[in-house]
């Protein structure tokens, strides 16, 4: 069976101390509750070295990562910086980085081969427009993602990767795929996946949902057949929305 995981993602939210009180209570909470999922927090890099070490079942992650090992990027931080202080896992392509940062298909590339050079967890994000949906090339626009920055790694490598459908105009917004809807285009994920490399690693594949995932409708969202997990934003910040939401695989 698939490994079923819940991730928040925290982006550009919380202070320090909110950040370690949440980091702790989520931790705390899944101690004494033996939860049958992984579950991740996606944290601002600045706070992931006050998190890990603390994190006895909540696995750290980055919400980005730059490919080269190091040197002249004002600003930014390696994946090998990141792994160096011991996070586990890393967020490559979220649409808010393609969209707002303008980060190609070739850059999220270089970015998933550093991030496998440093054994970091890879969740890769996928989604298509609200323009790409009602044009009805959103199965396209969602395959050519994988096509263009996923599908040129080895069956091993492959096979370390978690994919995060997020349709972006789900994103924040309270509009959700419906169960059917997104569960479909988890399928036609595992269906490319089948062809570019077997129907086996396809079927090994964890692909989670993310878009206005919430308590009131992660039951029937997280249920799917082919939905593995949730990526969540808003409702990760909250550690009631949370563990409730990871509930569902109680
Ligand atoms: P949301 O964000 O749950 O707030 O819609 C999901 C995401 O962007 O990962």
């Amino acid at each position: 069976m698939r490994k079923k995981i819940v991730a928040g993602n925290w982006k550009m939210n919380l202070t320090l101390e909110e950040a370690k009180t949440l980091h702790k209570d989520i931790n705390e909470a899944l101690t004494t509750t033996n939860s049958k999922c992984d579950v991740y927090h996606f944290a601002p890099s600045i706070y992931l070295n006050s998190l890990i070490g603390n994190d006895q079942v909540v696995k750290t992650g980055a919400q980005n990562g730059y490919p080269a090992k190091n040197g002249a990027f004002t600003g930014e931080v390696s994946m090998q910086q990141l792994s160096g202080i011991g996070t586990q896992a890393v967020l490559i392509g979220h649409s808010e980085r393609r969209q707002i940062f303008n980060e190609s298909a070739s850059f999220l590339k270089e970015k998933v081969d550093s991030a496998l050079e440093e054994d970091l967890k890879i969740f890769f994000c996928c989604g298509e427009s609200l323009e790409q949906r009602e044009s009805g090339k959103f199965k396209e626009t969602v395959i050519a993602q994988l096509k263009n920055s996923l599908f040129h790694l080895n069956s091993t490598d492959f096979s370390k990767i978690i994919i995060a459908y997020e349709p972006i105009w789900a994103i924040g917004t309270g509009k959700t795929a419906s169960p059917e809807q997104a569960n479909q285009m988890h399928k036609s994920i595992r269906e490319a996946i089948a062809h570019a490399y077997t129907q086996e690693i396809a079927e090994k594949t964890s692909i989670l949902y993310g878009g206005s995932c919430k308590p009131s409708n992660a039951d029937e969202l997280l249920n799917q057949p082919d939905i593995d997990g949730g990526l969540i934003g808003g409702a990760s910040l909250k550690a009631s929305d949370f563990l409730e939401i990871i509930s569902t695989y109680n």
